[in-house]
């Protein structure tokens, strides 16, 4: 069996984002998650945000981040991640955050209000949001979609039968796939995104169906990765998949029509993310160039 090994390396880049971060006084999953990919892409200048705090209101039984009650959202914070991608002249940036069940809007605003400030202190920068559900509140999605994201991403996390199990009893598999289908009929034109963990105890074939319900809801870009214990608090590992059964999937991915795959057991939402949305912008102007016969 192939193994998977970790590059660490931790570079000037990697330090520059580290002290700014700290200073700004502002989150990053990348740290909250332990992430395996910190060094590479904080190395290359590639973060993501995590905004409104790192304590969730909501206790996924695969997750790392804090939970509990959160502190008040700082107002500040949107200016605060628009000066950091300044400083470190990043040109893709992902905003994410903890779910914030306490809020009316779930955040909604907060994010709308951190893509603009993002989007207007950087013109040219690209912008992803990995967004909670939101409860299912549609207007509340409607403001992040209108605050014009290049891409939205929403993770079912996993198969349909293990949802009540691996995630907070708030979440939904038919809920998380009606968000990401809301998003494309409020904004055809964006890009769309979701993540599956694998090892939680699910069958090859219940994975299949979940990547045809999410190309059903038009997702673009399907992210597979293997689930990794983060702590004994944490559910344990069912399974650990094979680099060649990444690769299968991601084959029928593309075959279901997803314009990008990224199947490898150490990717995440945001790992390679800049290179996802390309690809897949480029995928989806040839598929429509075809199309039209141009
Ligand atoms: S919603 Fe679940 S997965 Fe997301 S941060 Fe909260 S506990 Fe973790």
């Amino acid at each position: 069996m192939e193994k998977v090994r970790l590059r660490v390396s931790i570079n000037q880049r990697y330090l520059e984002l580290s002290k700014l971060v700290s200073s700004l006084g502002i989150a990053t999953v990348c740290e909250s998650a332990l992430c395996p990919n910190i060094f590479e892409c904080w190395g290359s200048g590639v973060a993501t945000f995590m905004i409104m705090g790192d304590t969730c209101t909501r206790g996924c039984r695969f997750c790392y981040v804090k939970k509990g009650i959160p502190q008040p959202i700082d107002p500040l914070e949107p200016y605060k991640v628009a000066e950091a991608v300044k400083k470190l002249g990043l040109d893709y940036v992902t905003i994410t955050s903890v779910d914030r069940d306490d809020l009316p809007d779930g955040g909604a605003e907060h994010f709308a209000r951190t893509i603009r400030a993002v989007k207007d202190l950087n013109p040219g920068v690209r912008v992803e949001v990995l967004i909670p559900d939101f409860r299912g509140d549609l207007d509340a999605l409607k403001r992040v979609v209108d605050a014009a994201p290049d891409v939205l991403a929403h993770n079912i996390e996993t198969v349909r039968r293990l949802t009540p199990l691996v995630r907070d009893w708030r979440a939904g598999y038919d809920q998380s796939l009606k968000i990401l289908k809301q998003a494309k009929i409020y904004n055809p034109r964006l890009i769309t995104k979701s993540s599956i963990l694998l090892g939680l105890g699910e069958t090859w074939e219940e994975v299949i169906e979940a990547m045809r319900d999410l190309r059903e809801a038009g997702v673009d870009i399907l992210v597979l990765s293997q689930y990794m214990r983060p702590s004994p608090k944490q559910l344990p590992v069912a399974k650990v998949y094979r680099i060649e059964e990444f690769k299968e999937l991601e084959e029928i991915g593309y075959k279901m029509g997803f314009s990008y795959v990224v199947a490898h057991p150490l990717a995440r939402t945001s790992y390679k993310a800049r290179e996802a949305y390309l690809e897949a912008v480029k995928r989806i102007a040839g598929h429509a160039s075809s199309q039209s016969g141009f």
